[in-house]
């Protein structure tokens, strides 16, 4: 790993930090970190794996397993399962498909997915109720929500309100879009570090447990099905890509991390807030795609 670390901190193609609000877009472009925890409860890490950053879209995929554990499979009546081949924020399919959203990590279905967790309790207390899992998951009561960054989201997010507000028109929203809206952008404002957030991944790799505390988080069939969404969606309309290069299921942010998993072996945190043309971490992709050959971990 420090080999890695090294080798891409020399790198020159480092991608372009997101500027679309002002507290990602002064985030220093030359860190990197990269973390390890296996299944076994191993923790390895190297370069900038301590230092927080926004985790952005990579909240999807957790705000997707407690959906999940709600209300089970009944979620695939509102939001579908395969790649959308378009960026994260594109409107043009959402008509097309009547507001059934191609699959849970495009923003429409993020969207869909927090309605979800919206439909019992309010909205402070369902981002509670996302910290609180993050916490757990992770072991780290010191994780929180990135305020200037969740109040930026907001003031910018005029692509998800359009997004959400095209949703309640087909009925695929139950709460209030503001409500939903509030909601979404406190997800992606979480900050974690590469060592939580691999930490909070780790039940992916060790299907549904917790692998420091042994308990279930999901079953091992919630834990396949999640891992195939990130393999075929994970990094918009550079799903296939990254299969091709690095062969792991796993899900980017534009804060520039991303959480890989290698079934029944480790969940791999990398990260590096510059960014490629389709939003993912340029450096996190060339770090994971070195880890994965030498370790050879591409599940194919
Ligand atoms: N907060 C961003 C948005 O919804 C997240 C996008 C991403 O990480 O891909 O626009």
């Amino acid at each position: 790993m420090d080999e890695i670390s090294l080798e891409v901190s020399k790198r020159r193609d480092r991608g372009r930090v997101a500027d679309y609000i002002p507290a990602l877009a002064r985030v220093d472009p030359s860190q990197f970190g990269l973390a390890v925890f296996t299944t076994d409860g191993q923790l390895f890490s190297s370069g900038d794996a301590h230092v927080a950053f926004s985790i952005q879209s990579i909240s999807k995929v957790f705000s997707l397993t407690m959906a999940l554990g709600s209300i089970g499979d009944s979620l695939w009546r509102r939001v579908g399962r395969e790649p959308s081949g378009n960026s994260f924020n594109s409107i043009v399919l959402l008509e097309h498909e009547k507001g059934i959203p191609r699959n849970p990590f495009i923003n429409p279905g993020a969207l869909v997915v927090t309605d979800v967790l919206l439909s019992s309790l309010a909205p402070r207390e369902t981002i509670g109720e996302i910290l609180q899992f993050m916490r757990v998951l992770s072991g780290s009561e010191q994780i929180l929500v990135d305020p200037g960054v969740a109040s930026a989201e907001k003031a910018t997010g005029f692509r998800n309100i359009a997004h959400a507000n095209f949703l309640k028109s087909c009925g695929n929203l139950l709460s209030p879009p503001e409500h939903v809206l509030g909601v979404y952008f406190h997800q992606c404002a979480i900050a974690m570090d590469c060592t939580q957030l691999a930490r909070a991944g780790g039940f992916l790799a060790a299907a549904g447990r917790n692998p420091t505390t042994g308990l279930s988080v999901v079953s091992a069939e919630k834990a396949r099905c999640i891992n195939s969404l990130m393999m075929t969606c994970g990094h918009y309309d550079g799903s296939g890509d990254f299969a091709f290069r690095v062969g792991l299921p796993s899900k980017s942010g534009v804060g520039g991390g991303i959480l890989a998993v290698v079934p029944g072996v480790a969940s791999v945190v990398a990260w590096s807030p510059g960014l490629n043309t389709q939003g993912n971490s340029a450096l996190g992709i060339a770090a994971l795609e070195m880890l994965a050959r030498r370790m050879n971990w591409s599940v194919f």
